[in-house]
């Protein structure tokens, strides 16, 4: 028997196999009740598929489809360039949305770029002839002239690197709870970075469990970066999915792909995301970054114009349990779920059959390049 129950926009499921534990459950969830329910159903009798599409709200015919960076350096911190810069970097390669992501500095509005101190490491890179004096001397840029939507953030070096947006916090500390917590307080948004690089330094600390644990205790955190750079993490995609498996289908985990763009142009416009949007504002980002409603892009040579697929819709069948895509420029496709391609081919039919850890994602690759769903909730009847 499951349960699904509505917490803060989300569907949480929970799952019993035996009536002693069920009951219990529900005793618990009735306490709970005054506080924090407002749907409560009972499930497992109706007909067809429960599959959560993060595509649901999207209009293929109406919306449009904007390319996103959220995680770029400049000389606000150990990047190269000048805010100004980096942007008309980005805007030239027709990026529409972006985030300057200074560690523990936020380089935001960028009409007040000329206000902004350069970093002591910059100032120090120029003294030693690193540097060129213009890459210290700044400029502001209007977003709305350049017809891009510029979102407030930061990187929070904590041990732990993440990403926070939408609000103004700065601060550095040594432990992750504290920033997330502060971030939370804030109403911002986080996404947690590179996690290759802390499951492959540290995995006593950094498993699936601690993963699975503050996502499940920050519900504003958005997702996992899961491409960084031109793939500095392979692994990045490993955890993802393995916390796929401990949270889905009541917890989705959106995977970001971002440039880190520090000052190679060989590392520029390799990564983005392609948000569906219905008009371009901040407050539409933000709903698509929250919702998953984007696709992840990785292509090693971007800034050379390789062209990833193109994805012109996604539609579900909740009868019949098909997910479908329709896209061009593609090679192929196959539908991961865990650890496995479940599938190969445009639609994924499930069966009774079908070996699945509660969630199923999609990878389109093109020559060089992959374009990639958000994972589809599953749960089966
Ligand atoms: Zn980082
Ligand atoms: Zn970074």
């Amino acid at each position: 028997m499951n349960i699904i129950f509505k917490y803060k926009h989300r569907s949480i499921i929970m799952k019993f196999n035996n009536l002693t534990l069920f009951l219990s459950r529900v005793f618990y969830i009735i306490l709970l009740g005054s506080q924090y329910i407002f749907v409560f159903i009972l499930s497992g009798c109706s007909s067809g598929w429960n599959i959560h599409n993060p595509y649901e709200q999207v209009d293929w015919e109406d919306h449009r489809q904007y390319k996103a960076n959220f995680h770029t350096h400049t000389t606000r911190s150990d990047g190269k360039f000048s805010p100004q810069a980096v942007v008309d970097k980005y805007h030239k390669l027709g990026y529409k949305i972006l985030t300057i992501t200074d560690h523990n500095e936020v380089t935001f509005p960028w009409t007040d770029f000329a206000a902004m101190e350069p970093s002591d490491r910059a100032k120090e890179r120029l003294e030693n002839g690193v540097l060129e004096q213009k890459s210290l001397t700044y400029e502001n840029r209007d977003p709305e002239a350049l017809g891009m939507v510029a979102i407030q953030g930061n990187e929070v070096s904590t041990p732990h690197h993440v990403n926070s947006f939408f609000t103004d916090y700065e601060k550095r500390t040594d432990q992750e709870q504290i920033a997330l917590e502060s971030i939370e307080s804030r109403g911002g948004v986080v996404v947690i970075n590179h996690p290759g690089r802390y499951t492959g330094e540290n995995p006593k600390k950094y498993n699936t469990n601690w993963y699975a644990d503050i996502l499940t205790r920050f519900d504003n955190i958005a997702g996992i970066e899961i491409y960084n750079q031109v793939d500095r993490y392979p692994t990045d995609r490993q955890l993802w999915d393995s916390v796929l498996v401990e949270l889905m289908p009541g917890r989705p985990v959106w995977g970001f792909s971002n440039d880190d763009f520090h000052g190679d142009l060989n590392k520029l416009g390799v990564g983005w995301n392609v948000f569906i949007l219905p008009e371009l504002t901040e407050e539409s980002v933000r709903t698509g970054m929250e919702e998953g409603r984007f696709f992840y892009v990785h292509a090693a040579e971007g800034h050379n114009g390789a062209k990833p697929p193109q994805i012109e819709s996604v539609n579900v069948n909740r009868k019949k349990g098909i997910i479908e895509i329709k896209s061009i420029g593609q090679d192929s496709i196959r539908w991961i779920s865990g650890d496995q391609v479940i599938q190969r081919g445009n639609s994924i039919q499930l069966t009774k059959n079908t070996e699945i850890f509660d969630y199923v994602r999609a990878e389109i690759f093109g020559p060089g390049t992959i374009t990639g769903t958000q994972p589809f909730g599953i749960h089966n009847p």
